[in-house]
Order: structure tokens, then sequence, then C-alpha cells
């Protein structure tokens, strides 16, 4: 197969982020030399099982938990799937979850299908920042629900929910409470113990080592059942052999995870508040989705109005660009982003909004590259869009642009 080598110009990081060398470099040994099975009773087997332990130790670390809390898994859609099946079946007569209309779809279809299968399911909604009313919350707590699950960081927009008042809530009414903590590692310090969470997955992917690796964090004396059954790998909480080359790496990342912190918060939240401030004061018709704080200091995401995101990432892309837009694209239609749709944004503008999301490895020129092309796309989209300035006889451009420039005024 054939991969193209082009400089890429990554702004996408909630959706992965590249393998650290260091990390490759720490793997490199458990995908040659070091093959053995960590089960096995001989020491080539065993000396493998120790590097796990070593990993262990390390992801435990990034969130201040106890190795022993710490389960792999094969993602952060099995952590999420895993944390909400366990609160289940641990309790029987309790068959209602609450969760919120901007999670992450691992969190939003599992919910679904609970749904079909007879359980109750509530997704909380947001307001037009993408913040949860807590109060709201609380009222729909009831006698029969498990679990509530509800996201760090939306992978989105952003935006931080307050999940140690969350889990403040749910254990006054003695209910369990899973947080998807995927986004934050890295960028916010997570500290499970003053957070005071049941459950919190991660993914190791999200945090510069490789795809199909996660972990859930159980805290101790939670009643568990496992999810994936089979071998007693995990003391028994996951079956499955180890994915032991991607465990050592996420241990890495952890670790590097940690070291980098202190950066993501001032050099890539600079950046990022550069991107993001250039953007809405020189492109007209443009507007933040999502509050500005508390917010990730890597996420932002920019309505364009007038123009479809789409369009903007086919010309990107020819640019060696990457950035994402909410919307899925199913089979012909586009669908706006369920988490700007739960916000009230409208679908026009939704589907004109960009999520850019830096890290570690974005320079100052990449930013000033995405910021030296990015006005003459949207001018020269919004040139041919049917809701331009210029096609005046467009009725829906009548009511946006009227929206937009009320939008403005109760802003300045
Ligand atoms: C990426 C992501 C997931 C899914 O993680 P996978 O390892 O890709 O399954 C879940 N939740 C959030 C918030 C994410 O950003």
């Amino acid at each position: 197969m054939n991969v193209s080598q082009r400089k890429v110009y990554y702004f996408d990081n909630n959706a992965t982020t590249r393998v650290a060398p260091e990390v490759v470099e720490a793997m490199l040994p458990f995908l040659s030399e070091f093959w053995g099975n960590p089960s096995s009773a001989y020491h080539f087997g065993h000396q493998v099982g120790k590097a796990i332990d070593h990993a262990r130790a390390h992801v435990a670390a990034l969130i201040n938990a106890d190795p022993r809390e710490v389960i792999f898994t094969s993602c952060g859609t099995e952590s999420n799937n895993a944390a909400i099946h366990s609160a289940l079946v641990t309790h029987p007569k309790q068959r209602h979850i609450i969760t919120t209309r901007v999670e992450h779809s691992a969190n939003i279809n599992y919910g679904e299908f609970l749904k079909k299968q007879g359980y109750e399911v509530t997704f909380l909604p947001v307001d037009s920042e993408g913040k949860l009313d807590l109060t709201g919350l609380e009222k729909a707590i009831r006698p029969e629900t498990a679990l509530v699950s509800v996201m760090f960081a939306n992978n989105e927009t952003g935006v931080l929910f307050p999940v140690a008042e969350i889990a403040e809530i749910c254990h006054r009414q003695g209910v369990l409470f899973h947080t998807d903590a995927v986004q934050t590692p890295g960028k916010l310090k997570i500290d499970v113990k003053a957070l005071n969470v049941d459950f919190l997955s991660l993914s190791a992917h999200k945090l510069h080592a490789p795809k199909g690796i996660g972990l859930l964090y159980v805290k101790r004396r939670t009643k568990f059942q496992p999810y994936v059954m089979g071998g007693h790998q995990e003391r028994g909480r996951r079956g499955g052999t180890e994915n032991v080359a991607s465990i050592v790496g996420f241990g890495r990342a952890a670790e590097l995870a940690m070291a980098h912190l202190d950066e993501e918060n001032t050099r890539v939240r600079a950046l990022r508040d550069h991107l993001e401030n250039t953007i809405l004061s020189t492109i007209s018709n443009t507007i933040r989705n999502g509050a500005r704080d508390p917010r990730l200091p890597n996420t932002s995401n920019i309505a364009f109005d007038f123009v479809e995101a789409e369009a903007v990432l086919m010309l990107f892309d020819q640019l060696g660009i990457c950035v994402s837009s909410g919307s899925a694209c199913t089979t012909g239609s586009l669908d706006p982003s369920h988490v700007l749709t739960a916000m009230g944004v409208n679908p026009m503008r939704a589907r004109g909004s960009i999520r850019f999301s830096l890290g570690r490895y974005n320079t100052d020129e990449e930013v000033d590259y995405l910021l030296k092309h990015l006005p003459g796309i949207i001018s020269k989209l919004r040139a041919i869009s049917p809701l331009n300035p210029g096609h005046t006889d467009n009725p829906e451009y009548h009511v946006e642009a009227a929206r937009i420039k009320r939008e403005k005024e109760m802003i300045n």
C-alpha cells in the first residue's frame, strides 16, 4: 500500500494523535524479541508481564489511581461500554441510566441500544454554551438509576464538565458515577481520588500512543462485572491476551503526558488562542461554538457562516491541512453534529463549523500557514455560496444575516 509522505499540518488532535517517537521506541522490543505471553509460567513470558506491571504503574500515576484499579481494554469505546454494562448488571433492579446529549457516540449509541433492550436512558440537555444544568441532573436521578455517565471534556468543543461536583451529587443519592475522560490526559490534571469518580475511561491514541488500547479505572471495592469475558487476564476483569506492545506504549505515553502538561497549558494554549482570536477578529461572520472557559487548552470550534465545513475540509486537504467538521458524513446526507445541535446551534451554522484541535507537535509556523490560507478559502467559498451576501435573493440569507448581527451586538 502507498501512503503519502507529504508534510501534514495536523490540527485534529482530538480525533487521534501522532504516536510519540519515545512511545514507538518503548514498544519495539515487545514487537520483536519479547513476544512471549505474559501469562506463561516461564521467564520468557514472565518478563513481559513485568513490562505490563511497569506500564500499569505509569498509567495509574497519570490519574492518581492504584495500579490494581486499572483495567486495560481495547479502546475508549470499550471502556465506556464496560462501565455502563457493569453498573447495570451488578444492579439488576436499577434499569435506568443518565448520560448527556453531547457524549461521544460510544455513549450515545450504547444508550440507544439499551433503550431498545428495555432500559430507561435519560440524555441530559446542555445550554447554548454546551454546559450542563446540575439541578436538572440532580432531578433526573431516580431510585432506579444505576449510573450517571458524563464526559470530562467534550471532544468537539473542548467544554469541560464539573466532574467532581457531579460525582458528589451522584454519591449523595447513592448512584455510581462514570466519566469519559478520553480528551483530558496531558491537557488537564486528572486525580481520581480528588474527583471521587467510580469509573473513568481513557484511550491511548488520544495521548500520543497507538490506537486499539484503552483503560477503565474502577474504584476499589466497586462491584464490577466484566464486559469481555474469557481468560483470567486483568485480574479476571477483562479476558483476552494482553495487547503487550500497546500497553507498554500507553505507559510511556502516560509519563510523557505528565511531563508535557505545563507546555499544553502555556505554549499550546497560546497557539490555540492566537488561532482562534485571529480567525474571529479577521474573518467576518465567524463565531466560537461553546463556552470560552472552562475549556480544554487545545480545542477551538468555530462556525463560519455561509460556508459548508466539508468544502473547507476538501480545500484544506489539498494544502495538507487536517481539521475536522462535527458533521457525520452518512450515505449522501450531511447530518449536523449532535453536539452542536444539542447546544441549539442551527443546522446551517452547525454545517459550517470546524474543529481545530492542537497538540504538542504543532508549531507557530504551522498555525501561520493555516491562517495564511484560511481567509482566501472562506471568501472563495462564500463567493459561490447561495447564502452569501451577493445572493440576497435567497430568503434564508436575510434570516441568518439578521441573526448573526443580533448575536454580534449582544457580544459587543
Ligand atoms: C476518541 C474518543 C472516544 C473513543 O475512543 P476510542 O479509543 O477511539 O474508542 C471516546 N470518548 C471521547 C470523548 C473521545 O474523544
